[in-house]
Parts: C-alpha cells; structure tokens; sequence
C-alpha cells in the first residue's frame, strides 16, 4: 500500500516548493499513465494554487513496446516533433513544466540497441527546442516521481509486487523529504544548507577540480565565471522553483577544452531503458578518447557518437557520501535518485545559468566561456566513499574540498 498521506503531501510539495506554480500560470505535466493518482492530486494542488490550465500527457510502456516489436525500420528515425514544438510553445509562454520519473528504467534493454540508438536520437533533435528552454531555465520547472511497480521490481526482485511498490514508495517519500510534518520547511532549510555549500565553492572561484581514486585520476577545468548551484533557483521568469525533488548536489559548469584523464563510473548507469555499468573512459583536452563499459558498451558508444558535443562534459557536481539518498544504500536506477547519492559528470549539454553573469548568454557567449552544447545530457556517477577532491587555483595552489567522500 501506498501512503495516502505522503502521496498527497509530495503532490503539495512539487505545486508549491518543486514547481512553485504561480497564480494563473498553466502546467504542462508529463508522467507515467499509472502515475495518475499523483498525477489527479497534483491537478487539484495546481488549482487551488491557482493555476490556469492543467495540461497532462502521459506515456505507457506496453505502447513503447508495441512499437519495437511491430512497427516498420523507419519507425525509429521519427519523433513527435509537432508536440515537443508545441511545449516550445507553451513555455514561451510561460507554462510552468512538471515531469514525473517512474517507468521501468531496463524497459528497452532486450531491444535492438540500433533500434533504441536511432529511436534516442531522432527523439533528442526534436526535442531539442523545448530542451533548450528548460536548460537555458526559461520558466520554473521540477521533476517528483511515482513508484512504478515495473521500478520497484528492478529494486526489489525478492519481493512480492504490492510489497515492493510500497518500498520504494517508502524511499522516495523518504528522499523527498516529505516524511516530515512540513515538507515545505524542510525543504527550505535544505535549501539554506546547500546555498552555504556552493556559496563557498563561488567564493574559491577554483581553476579545476581534481578527483582521485580507484581507477579515477581526473582533472575538470571549470568554465570561466562559472556559478556553483543548488537546491532552490530562479528561473528566468523570475519564479525560484526546486527543479529536483529529491536534490542533495551542488552543480556547475566545466570547461569544455580543459577535462584530462581517465574516470570510472562507481554506479550503474540507466539510459533510457538501457543498463550501463562500469563506464570507463579517457579525455584528452575536454574530449573522451576511449571508452568502454563491462555492460551495455554498444549503448554507450552510440550515445557518445551523437554529436559533437557528445564526447565533452556539460556539468560537475558534488554530493557528500553521507547524503540520505547514498545512506538508505539503494540503487535506484534512475538518475534522479542516483546521481544525489554521489558525485556525477554530465556529458554533452551544459546549464548556460551556471554563469556570474547578471543577463542571459547568448549560445556564444556560453561557448566562448567553455561551456558546452549537444543534443544530449547523460549524468552518471564517479563517486565514492573512496573519492578524494581537490580544488585548483589559476596559480596551481590545491586545496581539499572532499576527502573520502566528504566535504572537507
Ligand atoms: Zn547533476
Ligand atoms: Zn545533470
């Protein structure tokens, strides 16, 4: 069984903390069609807040399937183009975006990879304008999610299904803190904790991070004016939203040109219904020069030929060991969890809002400051409890920022 309760209590965080819908805005949400009893209560909490039009599209696994087995070759080239121009649309506009995570994160990992490749890819370009507008943080936006019985049973094989729905269900009310009687206050003091994390790291102003470890010896330059954020933002729009429910990392910019040595992931990586695990790779001057994987390589290498930008980093960022997420010792198998519970790189697109810069960069501008652009933006995990951090000034002067996993 699911708690009632909590259930009700997340749909009121994501309206008012996760999205913070304003009066009068519309919210265009994306879920799961079995997410629709969180789907109906965020509805109601939208509209009490006061908001405009409540628009939501779910998506059915058994649908996505249907197509891999029965529908012709250049079924996988295409992409609903016509509704991901219409989100265009709807957030230059102003609409307000929610997305809820909860499908089977191996759905498509006893597909054709050429398949699933072709399939990503067409999907990626079409979406890149609405993409854009949510990386470049136009409008206030958040992501929650569901415990889809098809997840809970990749977490928890053992168990029977209601059980292990009910588990996971427990994990993430857990994560997203509305396991406390105000989630809304909780999340505020959250907030405040992580704002003196990336206050510190703004003030040091470091030149490049250097991560040791296992198998890991790497250096990330870090792009010029970067901005280390966290937690609560603003949006363009001016709303300050918590675009992730559960968050515990601090985040920002790498230089594109400047990443150099060899890194190894420390979880599994879950790419659109694909399991990649045991990433190893090089960079050479920001680019990967070599990669493999003991699981799913043929994925990977797809998704590292997708364009240029492909092969570069797009964000570093920083969660302690202790976090809650890392704690509780599940793997998710879903970014959203997984990557609050160690310390990530992102491939390919960069957030253009984690500059000091007082006005919007143009496309350039982000690019002549070192951050990068691509089609793509894949997080996966390199840390661990046996990660050390050090951070680089322009002078060459180290100093600790983690040590086993831990702020210094
Ligand atoms: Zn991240
Ligand atoms: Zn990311």
């Amino acid at each position: 069984m699911i708690d009632e309760k909590k259930l009700d209590r997340l749909a009121e965080l994501s309206v008012k903390t996760g999205v913070a819908l304003q009066p009068g805005q519309d919210l265009l949400l994306t879920a799961p069609v079995e997410a629709l009893p969180l789907v109906r209560r965020i509805a109601i909490h939208a509209y009490k807040a006061g908001a405009g039009v409540v628009t939501p599209l779910f998506s059915d696994p058994e649908i996505v399937l249907a197509r891999y087995k029965h529908a012709p070759s250049q079924s996988f080239d295409k992409a609903a183009a016509w509704l991901y121009n219409g989100m265009s649309e709807a957030f230059d506009n102003n609409t307000a975006r929610m997305a809820i995570a909860g499908d089977d994160p191996m759905l498509l990992s006893n597909e054709d990879p050429d398949k699933v490749g072709r399939a990503n890819k067409a999907n990626s370009i079409a979406l890149k304008p609405a993409r854009e507008r949510i990386t470049q943080f136009k409008v206030n936006w958040n992501i929650i999610s569901w415990p889809g019985k098809a997840w809970a049973m990749r977490m928890f094989p053992e168990l029977p299904i209601d059980e292990a729905q009910a588990k996971l269900a427990d994990a993430i009310f857990s994560a997203s803190r509305v396991d406390f009687d105000d989630p809304v206050k909780a999340w505020e003091d959250h907030n405040a904790k992580l704002r003196v994390r990336s206050n510190w790291l703004n003030e040091k102003s470091f030149h490049a991070l250097h991560f040791s470890g296992p198998n890991t010896d790497l250096t990330v330059g870090l792009a010029e004016d970067h901005e280390w954020m966290g937690g609560a933002s603003k949006a363009e729009n001016g709303v300050v939203c918590n675009p992730n429910i559960p968050s515990e990392e601090v985040f920002t910019t790498p230089h594109a040109l400047r990443v150099d040595g060899k890194v190894s992931s420390t979880k599994p990586l879950s790419h659109q219904g694909s399991l990649i695990d045991n990433i190893q790779v090089q960079f050479e001057a920001g680019k990967i020069v070599e990669a493999k994987a003991s699981k799913g390589e043929e994925v990977l290498l797809k998704v590292l030929d997708s364009d240029e930008g492909a092969r570069r980093l797009g964000e570093v960022a920083l969660v302690p060991d202790s976090s809650p997420i890392s704690q509780s010792g599940l793997l998710f198998y879903n970014t959203l969890f997984d990557e609050n519970a160690a310390c990530h790189i992102a491939l390919g697109q960069c957030y253009s809002k984690c500059f000091k810069s007082k006005t919007n960069l143009s496309e350039a501008e982000v690019k002549a400051k070192g951050g990068n652009s691509s089609m793509i933006h894949i997080d996966w995990m390199i840390g661990s409890k046996e990660i050390d951090i050090d951070g680089i000034s322009e002078s060459g002067d180290r100093t600790p920022v983690f040590r086993k996993g831990e702020w210094v």
